[in-house]
Protein backbone atom coordinates (compact mmCIF):
# COMPACT_ATOMS: atom_id res chain seq x y z
CA UNK A 1 0.00 0.00 0.00
CA UNK A 2 1.85 3.12 -1.46
CA UNK A 3 0.39 6.70 -1.48
CA UNK A 4 -0.07 7.54 -5.10
CA UNK A 5 -0.34 10.81 -4.49
CA UNK A 6 1.29 12.86 -7.83
CA UNK A 7 1.13 16.49 -7.40
CA UNK A 8 -1.17 19.25 -5.98
CA UNK A 9 -3.87 21.17 -8.40
CA UNK A 10 -5.44 24.45 -8.21
CA UNK A 11 -9.55 24.37 -8.23
CA UNK A 12 -9.79 27.56 -9.72
CA UNK A 13 -6.95 27.65 -11.79
CA UNK A 14 -5.03 25.51 -14.05
CA UNK A 15 -1.81 26.31 -11.29
CA UNK A 16 -0.05 22.66 -10.15
CA UNK A 17 2.65 22.61 -7.79
CA UNK A 18 4.94 19.30 -6.58
CA UNK A 19 3.65 17.73 -3.76
CA UNK A 20 6.79 17.13 -1.92
CA UNK A 21 7.04 20.41 0.23
CA UNK A 22 4.48 22.39 2.34
CA UNK A 23 2.55 24.34 0.61
CA UNK A 24 -0.30 26.89 1.47
CA UNK A 25 -3.12 28.12 -1.10
CA UNK A 26 -2.59 28.60 -5.03
CA UNK A 27 0.12 31.00 -5.69
CA UNK A 28 -1.35 32.17 -8.54
CA UNK A 29 -4.99 32.90 -7.33
CA UNK A 30 -4.90 32.35 -3.42
CA UNK A 31 -7.57 29.41 -3.65
CA UNK A 32 -8.30 25.95 -2.59
CA UNK A 33 -4.96 23.51 -3.81
CA UNK A 34 -6.29 19.78 -3.98
CA UNK A 35 -3.88 16.96 -3.87
CA UNK A 36 -3.97 14.64 -6.76
CA UNK A 37 -3.04 11.09 -7.31
CA UNK A 38 -2.06 8.64 -9.93
CA UNK A 39 -5.90 7.04 -9.57
CA UNK A 40 -4.68 4.44 -12.68
CA UNK A 41 -1.82 3.21 -10.60
CA UNK A 42 -4.08 3.85 -7.26
CA UNK A 43 -6.77 1.15 -8.28
CA UNK A 44 -4.28 -1.91 -9.22
CA UNK A 45 -3.76 -2.25 -5.02
CA UNK A 46 -7.07 -0.48 -3.56
CA UNK A 47 -9.24 -2.96 -4.90
CA UNK A 48 -12.75 -4.14 -2.78
CA UNK A 49 -10.78 -7.74 -1.92
CA UNK A 50 -7.41 -6.39 -0.91
CA UNK A 51 -9.88 -3.72 1.18
CA UNK A 52 -11.36 -6.37 3.25
CA UNK A 53 -8.11 -7.74 4.45
CA UNK A 54 -7.35 -4.56 5.86
CA UNK A 55 -8.56 -2.59 9.03
CA UNK A 56 -11.65 -0.22 9.95
CA UNK A 57 -9.75 3.55 10.23
CA UNK A 58 -9.13 6.25 7.39
CA UNK A 59 -5.41 4.67 6.70
CA UNK A 60 -6.96 1.86 5.15
CA UNK A 61 -7.26 3.68 1.95
CA UNK A 62 -3.55 4.89 1.51
CA UNK A 63 -3.30 4.45 -1.79
CA UNK A 64 -5.26 8.11 -2.30
CA UNK A 65 -4.36 9.87 0.90
CA UNK A 66 -1.29 11.82 0.94
CA UNK A 67 1.23 10.60 3.87
CA UNK A 68 4.26 9.04 1.52
CA UNK A 69 5.63 7.33 4.34
CA UNK A 70 3.87 5.07 6.82
CA UNK A 71 5.99 6.32 9.54
CA UNK A 72 5.07 9.80 9.60
CA UNK A 73 1.29 8.59 10.02
CA UNK A 74 0.91 10.64 12.90
CA UNK A 75 -1.87 8.54 14.57
CA UNK A 76 -4.87 7.96 17.42
CA UNK A 77 -6.85 5.81 15.86
CA UNK A 78 -9.72 8.09 14.26
CA UNK A 79 -11.91 7.05 11.23
CA UNK A 80 -13.68 3.51 11.45
CA UNK A 81 -16.79 5.26 12.99
CA UNK A 82 -20.20 3.42 12.87
CA UNK A 83 -22.71 3.65 10.44
CA UNK A 84 -25.60 3.17 12.57
CA UNK A 85 -29.76 2.33 11.34
CA UNK A 86 -31.67 4.99 13.39
CA UNK A 87 -35.02 3.62 13.01
CA UNK A 88 -36.56 5.16 15.97
CA UNK A 89 -35.86 8.60 14.69
CA UNK A 90 -36.39 6.93 11.09
CA UNK A 91 -40.04 6.01 11.71
CA UNK A 92 -40.25 9.53 13.68
CA UNK A 93 -39.39 11.14 10.89
CA UNK A 94 -41.34 8.92 8.36
CA UNK A 95 -38.07 7.68 6.72
CA UNK A 96 -37.85 3.80 6.19
CA UNK A 97 -33.47 3.94 5.49
CA UNK A 98 -32.03 6.83 7.86
CA UNK A 99 -28.50 6.69 9.45
CA UNK A 100 -26.47 8.07 11.49
CA UNK A 101 -22.70 7.91 11.47
CA UNK A 102 -21.51 9.12 14.64
CA UNK A 103 -18.05 10.83 14.11
CA UNK A 104 -18.29 11.73 18.10
CA UNK A 105 -16.31 8.47 18.98
CA UNK A 106 -13.32 9.91 16.94
CA UNK A 107 -10.25 10.65 19.23
CA UNK A 108 -10.71 14.36 20.89
CA UNK A 109 -14.74 13.66 20.04
CA UNK A 110 -15.27 15.14 16.79
CA UNK A 111 -15.03 14.30 13.38
CA UNK A 112 -12.24 17.37 13.22
CA UNK A 113 -9.74 14.29 14.09
CA UNK A 114 -9.37 13.16 10.44
CA UNK A 115 -8.88 16.30 8.89
CA UNK A 116 -6.10 16.78 11.25
CA UNK A 117 -4.36 13.66 11.69
CA UNK A 118 -3.79 13.89 8.24
CA UNK A 119 -2.38 17.59 8.10
CA UNK A 120 -0.45 17.31 10.95
CA UNK A 121 1.02 13.92 9.58
CA UNK A 122 1.80 15.61 6.07
CA UNK A 123 3.16 18.79 8.02
CA UNK A 124 5.54 16.67 9.79
CA UNK A 125 6.29 14.50 6.95
CA UNK A 126 7.50 17.62 5.07
CA UNK A 127 9.17 18.80 7.75
CA UNK A 128 7.00 21.73 9.65
CA UNK A 129 8.62 22.86 13.12
CA UNK A 130 5.68 24.61 14.62
CA UNK A 131 1.83 24.51 14.10
CA UNK A 132 -0.52 26.97 14.13
CA UNK A 133 -4.88 27.05 13.85
CA UNK A 134 -7.67 29.56 14.28
CA UNK A 135 -10.27 27.71 15.68
CA UNK A 136 -13.95 27.41 16.67
CA UNK A 137 -12.95 24.72 19.38
CA UNK A 138 -12.80 21.36 18.02
CA UNK A 139 -10.29 22.04 15.02
CA UNK A 140 -7.83 23.07 17.76
CA UNK A 141 -8.51 20.65 20.22
CA UNK A 142 -7.93 18.12 17.60
CA UNK A 143 -4.93 19.86 16.17
CA UNK A 144 -3.38 20.23 20.04
CA UNK A 145 -3.79 16.12 20.31
CA UNK A 146 -1.75 15.33 17.08
CA UNK A 147 0.73 17.69 17.78
CA UNK A 148 1.06 16.73 20.94
CA UNK A 149 1.50 13.06 19.43
CA UNK A 150 3.95 14.14 16.56
CA UNK A 151 6.27 16.25 19.50
CA UNK A 152 5.60 19.48 17.38
CA UNK A 153 4.85 22.63 19.41
CA UNK A 154 1.27 24.00 19.15
CA UNK A 155 -0.25 27.40 18.88
CA UNK A 156 -4.34 27.65 19.02
CA UNK A 157 -6.42 30.78 17.94
CA UNK A 158 -9.72 30.59 19.62
CA UNK A 159 -12.80 32.78 20.08
CA UNK A 160 -13.20 33.69 23.59
CA UNK A 161 -16.73 32.94 23.81
CA UNK A 162 -15.27 29.20 22.61
CA UNK A 163 -16.56 25.71 24.03
CA UNK A 164 -15.07 25.60 27.75
CA UNK A 165 -14.11 21.93 26.97
CA UNK A 166 -12.53 22.32 24.14
CA UNK A 167 -10.24 25.05 25.68
CA UNK A 168 -9.28 22.91 28.42
CA UNK A 169 -8.21 20.25 25.82
CA UNK A 170 -6.17 21.93 23.91
CA UNK A 171 -4.60 23.14 27.27
CA UNK A 172 -4.33 19.57 28.46
CA UNK A 173 -2.53 18.35 25.77
CA UNK A 174 -0.22 21.15 25.80
CA UNK A 175 -0.90 23.50 23.03
CA UNK A 176 -0.31 27.60 23.78
CA UNK A 177 -3.95 28.92 23.49
CA UNK A 178 -4.57 32.43 22.85
CA UNK A 179 -8.78 33.72 23.19
CA UNK A 180 -9.28 36.11 20.76
CA UNK A 181 -12.14 38.90 21.08
CA UNK A 182 -14.00 38.27 17.85
CA UNK A 183 -15.09 34.99 15.65
CA UNK A 184 -13.30 32.59 13.73
CA UNK A 185 -12.12 34.51 10.52
CA UNK A 186 -10.60 37.03 12.98
CA UNK A 187 -8.74 34.61 14.96
CA UNK A 188 -7.20 33.41 11.08
CA UNK A 189 -6.08 36.85 10.58
CA UNK A 190 -4.21 36.29 13.69
CA UNK A 191 -3.13 33.10 12.90
CA UNK A 192 -1.65 34.33 9.36
CA UNK A 193 0.40 37.35 11.24
CA UNK A 194 2.45 34.02 13.22
CA UNK A 195 2.84 31.80 10.66
CA UNK A 196 4.24 34.80 8.91
CA UNK A 197 6.28 36.30 11.37
CA UNK A 198 7.52 32.96 13.05
CA UNK A 199 7.44 30.25 10.14
CA UNK A 200 4.51 27.92 12.27
CA UNK A 201 2.69 26.35 9.47
CA UNK A 202 -1.02 27.70 9.57
CA UNK A 203 -3.24 24.75 9.40
CA UNK A 204 -6.24 26.64 8.74
CA UNK A 205 -9.46 24.39 6.81
CA UNK A 206 -8.80 24.41 3.27
CA UNK A 207 -5.67 26.50 3.53
CA UNK A 208 -3.66 23.89 2.89
CA UNK A 209 -4.43 20.27 0.59
CA UNK A 210 -4.14 18.10 3.27
CA UNK A 211 -7.12 18.56 6.11
CA UNK A 212 -9.51 18.12 2.84
CA UNK A 213 -7.63 14.75 2.74
CA UNK A 214 -8.10 13.63 5.74
CA UNK A 215 -12.45 14.33 5.96
CA UNK A 216 -12.35 12.94 2.58
CA UNK A 217 -12.03 9.35 4.21
CA UNK A 218 -15.73 10.31 5.60
CA UNK A 219 -16.68 9.78 2.14
CA UNK A 220 -14.66 7.07 1.23
CA UNK A 221 -15.27 5.32 4.48
CA UNK A 222 -19.31 5.49 3.69
CA UNK A 223 -19.42 4.07 0.09
CA UNK A 224 -17.31 0.98 1.96
CA UNK A 225 -19.60 0.37 4.66
CA UNK A 226 -22.72 0.51 2.21
CA UNK A 227 -20.77 -2.29 0.18
CA UNK A 228 -19.72 0.34 -2.55
CA UNK A 229 -22.18 2.42 -3.13
CA UNK A 230 -23.52 5.81 -2.24
CA UNK A 231 -26.85 6.67 -0.20
CA UNK A 232 -29.61 9.43 -1.96
CA UNK A 233 -29.02 12.02 0.83
CA UNK A 234 -26.27 13.27 2.69
CA UNK A 235 -27.20 15.98 5.64
CA UNK A 236 -23.98 17.92 6.91
CA UNK A 237 -24.02 20.62 9.15
CA UNK A 238 -21.66 23.16 7.80
CA UNK A 239 -19.14 25.79 8.57
CA UNK A 240 -15.82 25.87 6.94
CA UNK A 241 -17.17 22.94 4.43
CA UNK A 242 -14.00 20.73 4.30
CA UNK A 243 -16.25 17.73 5.01
CA UNK A 244 -18.57 18.36 2.50
CA UNK A 245 -15.87 19.10 -0.31
CA UNK A 246 -13.57 16.35 0.84
CA UNK A 247 -16.26 13.77 0.76
CA UNK A 248 -17.29 14.99 -2.86
CA UNK A 249 -13.83 14.97 -3.72
CA UNK A 250 -13.70 11.19 -2.80
CA UNK A 251 -16.33 9.96 -4.91
CA UNK A 252 -14.92 11.17 -7.63
CA UNK A 253 -12.03 9.36 -7.00
CA UNK A 254 -13.77 6.49 -6.56
CA UNK A 255 -15.55 6.54 -9.26
CA UNK A 256 -11.94 6.85 -11.41
CA UNK A 257 -11.21 4.13 -9.78
CA UNK A 258 -14.23 1.93 -10.77
CA UNK A 259 -15.38 1.49 -7.21
CA UNK A 260 -18.64 3.25 -7.55
CA UNK A 261 -20.54 4.34 -10.25
CA UNK A 262 -22.02 7.80 -11.32
CA UNK A 263 -24.71 8.11 -9.08
CA UNK A 264 -24.17 10.63 -6.32
CA UNK A 265 -25.70 11.19 -3.26
CA UNK A 266 -27.88 15.05 -2.41
CA UNK A 267 -25.32 17.12 -1.00
CA UNK A 268 -27.44 18.92 1.97
CA UNK A 269 -25.87 21.66 3.61
CA UNK A 270 -27.11 22.86 7.32
CA UNK A 271 -26.47 25.65 9.05
CA UNK A 272 -28.15 27.97 11.93
CA UNK A 273 -30.46 31.01 11.45
CA UNK A 274 -27.65 33.29 13.34
CA UNK A 275 -25.07 32.52 10.50
CA UNK A 276 -26.41 30.96 7.42
CA UNK A 277 -23.25 32.62 4.20
CA UNK A 278 -23.48 29.24 2.10
CA UNK A 279 -27.36 29.00 2.26
CA UNK A 280 -27.58 32.48 1.52
CA UNK A 281 -25.63 31.84 -1.18
CA UNK A 282 -27.23 28.88 -2.66
CA UNK A 283 -30.40 30.73 -2.60
CA UNK A 284 -29.32 33.60 -4.43
CA UNK A 285 -27.79 31.66 -7.43
CA UNK A 286 -24.53 32.70 -5.69
CA UNK A 287 -21.11 31.19 -6.97
CA UNK A 288 -19.41 32.78 -3.81
CA UNK A 289 -20.78 33.37 -0.14
CA UNK A 290 -20.27 37.43 1.11
CA UNK A 291 -19.21 37.33 4.53
CA UNK A 292 -21.90 36.85 7.52
CA UNK A 293 -22.25 40.01 9.93
CA UNK A 294 -22.86 39.21 13.30
CA UNK A 295 -22.68 35.66 13.36
CA UNK A 296 -24.16 34.15 16.63
CA UNK A 297 -25.17 30.08 17.36
CA UNK A 298 -24.76 27.78 20.15
CA UNK A 299 -23.11 25.33 17.38
CA UNK A 300 -19.64 27.30 18.10
CA UNK A 301 -18.59 24.77 15.06
CA UNK A 302 -20.95 26.45 12.45
CA UNK A 303 -20.03 29.99 13.29
CA UNK A 304 -17.94 30.75 10.95
CA UNK A 305 -19.04 33.88 8.90
CA UNK A 306 -16.52 33.36 5.55
CA UNK A 307 -15.45 30.16 4.00
CA UNK A 308 -12.81 30.46 1.96
CA UNK A 309 -14.07 27.09 0.06
CA UNK A 310 -17.34 28.43 -0.20
CA UNK A 311 -17.47 27.92 -3.99
CA UNK A 312 -16.30 24.28 -3.72
CA UNK A 313 -19.07 24.13 -1.41
CA UNK A 314 -21.79 25.73 -3.27
CA UNK A 315 -21.03 23.56 -6.44
CA UNK A 316 -21.07 20.32 -4.59
CA UNK A 317 -24.81 21.07 -3.38
CA UNK A 318 -25.90 22.67 -7.00
CA UNK A 319 -23.80 19.09 -8.76
CA UNK A 320 -25.72 16.69 -6.65
CA UNK A 321 -28.79 18.24 -6.71
CA UNK A 322 -28.75 18.90 -3.19
CA UNK A 323 -30.08 21.97 -1.06
CA UNK A 324 -29.16 24.20 1.56
CA UNK A 325 -31.46 24.79 4.48
CA UNK A 326 -31.48 26.88 8.38
CA UNK A 327 -32.82 26.16 11.32
CA UNK A 328 -32.92 27.43 15.15
CA UNK A 329 -30.99 27.27 18.10
CA UNK A 330 -33.89 26.02 19.71
CA UNK A 331 -34.24 23.42 16.93
CA UNK A 332 -30.87 22.02 16.62
CA UNK A 333 -30.92 21.55 20.60
CA UNK A 334 -34.37 19.52 20.02
CA UNK A 335 -32.51 17.84 17.22
CA UNK A 336 -29.81 16.86 20.13
CA UNK A 337 -32.83 15.89 22.12
CA UNK A 338 -34.25 13.30 19.62
CA UNK A 339 -30.79 11.67 18.74
CA UNK A 340 -30.41 11.16 22.36
CA UNK A 341 -33.54 10.04 23.61
CA UNK A 342 -34.37 7.96 20.41
CA UNK A 343 -31.43 6.31 19.78
CA UNK A 344 -28.96 6.76 22.47
CA UNK A 345 -26.44 9.39 20.40
CA UNK A 346 -25.49 12.26 22.42
CA UNK A 347 -24.62 14.43 19.31
CA UNK A 348 -23.11 17.96 19.50
CA UNK A 349 -25.78 21.11 18.78
CA UNK A 350 -23.90 21.45 15.34
CA UNK A 351 -25.23 17.30 14.26
CA UNK A 352 -28.36 18.36 16.30
CA UNK A 353 -28.67 20.88 13.42
CA UNK A 354 -28.86 17.75 10.93
CA UNK A 355 -30.77 15.87 12.57
CA UNK A 356 -33.61 18.66 12.81
CA UNK A 357 -33.21 19.23 9.62
CA UNK A 358 -33.61 16.37 8.02
CA UNK A 359 -36.87 16.12 9.90
CA UNK A 360 -38.03 19.64 7.94
CA UNK A 361 -36.86 18.66 4.86
CA UNK A 362 -39.04 15.43 5.21
CA UNK A 363 -41.87 17.49 6.40
CA UNK A 364 -41.13 20.10 3.05
CA UNK A 365 -41.52 16.74 0.87
CA UNK A 366 -37.87 17.25 0.14
CA UNK A 367 -36.73 13.93 1.13
CA UNK A 368 -39.33 10.96 1.01
CA UNK A 369 -39.96 7.96 2.89
CA UNK A 370 -38.06 5.99 0.35
CA UNK A 371 -34.68 7.80 0.40
CA UNK A 372 -31.70 6.21 2.26
CA UNK A 373 -30.39 9.44 3.94
CA UNK A 374 -27.03 9.50 5.60
CA UNK A 375 -27.11 12.22 8.89
CA UNK A 376 -23.72 13.19 9.72
CA UNK A 377 -22.70 13.91 13.51
CA UNK A 378 -20.19 15.23 13.51
CA UNK A 379 -19.09 15.70 17.26
CA UNK A 380 -20.13 14.06 20.79
CA UNK A 381 -22.44 16.34 23.18
CA UNK A 382 -20.15 15.50 25.81
CA UNK A 383 -18.42 18.83 25.35
CA UNK A 384 -21.00 21.15 25.49
CA UNK A 385 -23.20 19.40 28.75
CA UNK A 386 -23.31 23.20 29.93
CA UNK A 387 -26.43 23.95 27.06
CA UNK A 388 -27.96 20.56 28.24
CA UNK A 389 -27.90 21.59 32.00
CA UNK A 390 -31.19 20.05 33.67
CA UNK A 391 -32.70 20.87 36.68
CA UNK A 392 -32.74 17.50 38.48
CA UNK A 393 -34.50 16.76 42.04
CA UNK A 394 -32.28 15.66 44.72
CA UNK A 395 -33.85 13.86 47.91
CA UNK A 396 -32.87 13.40 51.01
CA UNK A 397 -32.07 9.09 51.34
CA UNK A 398 -33.83 8.91 54.90
CA UNK A 399 -36.85 10.69 54.14
CA UNK A 400 -40.18 8.76 54.33
CA UNK A 401 -42.18 7.16 51.42
CA UNK A 402 -39.09 7.79 49.15
CA UNK A 403 -39.79 5.02 46.17
CA UNK A 404 -42.84 7.12 45.65
CA UNK A 405 -41.18 10.59 45.60
CA UNK A 406 -38.72 9.44 43.21
CA UNK A 407 -41.87 7.39 40.71
CA UNK A 408 -43.97 10.60 41.63
CA UNK A 409 -41.05 13.33 40.32
CA UNK A 410 -39.76 10.89 37.29
CA UNK A 411 -43.41 10.76 36.34
CA UNK A 412 -43.21 7.19 35.34
C1 LIG B 1 -16.05 22.00 12.51
C2 LIG B 1 -17.33 21.35 12.80
C3 LIG B 1 -18.36 21.33 11.86
C4 LIG B 1 -18.26 22.01 10.52
O1 LIG B 1 -17.42 21.24 9.70
P1 LIG B 1 -16.85 21.77 8.31
O2 LIG B 1 -16.33 20.53 7.63
O3 LIG B 1 -15.78 22.74 8.63
O4 LIG B 1 -17.97 22.40 7.56
C5 LIG B 1 -19.52 20.64 12.17
N1 LIG B 1 -19.67 20.01 13.36
C6 LIG B 1 -18.70 20.01 14.29
C7 LIG B 1 -18.94 19.30 15.59
C8 LIG B 1 -17.49 20.67 14.04
O5 LIG B 1 -16.52 20.65 14.96
ZN1 LIG C 1 -5.15 29.07 -8.67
Amino acid sequence: MYSSLSHLACTACTATLPADRLATTCPACGKVLYARYDLEQASQTMTTTALTERPWGMWRYAEILPVVDVANRVTLGEGGTPLLATPRLGSTFGIDRLLVKDEGLNPTGSFKARGLAMAVSRAKELGAEALVIPSAGNAGAAMAAYAARAGLPAHVLMPADAPEATKAECHAYGAHVTLVDGLINDAGRVARQLADAFGWFDVSTLKEPYRAEGKKTLGLELADQLGWRVPDAIVYPTGGGTGIVGMWKAFDELESMGLIGSDRPRMIVVQPEGCAPIVRAFEQGETHAAAWQDASTVAAGLRVPVAIGDYLILEAIRASGGTAITVSDADLMEGVRLAATLEGIFASPEAGAAVIATQRLRESGYLTRHDEVVIFSTGSGLKHTDLIAPSLPVIDPDSDNLPETIRHSAQC
